[in-house]
């Protein structure tokens, strides 16, 4: 993939990045490119060359819920979500 057309912050590729209501994190250390975010939630995560999960530019366009299956499905709970004000949401 093209990372400068579709990543939602090039600077911070894998967030921590606001989605709606959400910051989406991935922590690209656990991350093991199992792929399992992105055959959820598409509009939301990519692997980059490194095999990492990514946060894409229509992530804005997804649905909090299908965020939490997202990162409820990763093998390694390498997906953090957190409300605006720190609280985590995911993992607990
Ligand atoms: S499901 Fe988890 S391990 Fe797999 S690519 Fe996504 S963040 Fe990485």
């Amino acid at each position: 993939m093209n990372m400068n057309e579709n990543v939602k912050d090039k600077n911070r590729p894998s967030g921590p990045i606001k989605i709606g209501e959400v910051i989406v994190e991935v922590d690209r250390d656990l991350c093991i490119g199992a792929g399992t975010c992105v055959a959820l939630a598409p509009r939301v995560f990519a692997l980059d060359q490194d095999g990492k999960s990514v946060i894409l530019d229509t992530a804005d366009s997804e649905l909090e819920q299908t965020l939490l299956e997202a990162a409820r499905s990763c093998p390694v709970a390498a997906i953090i979500l957190k409300k605006k004000s720190g609280e985590k949401i995911f993992p607990q």
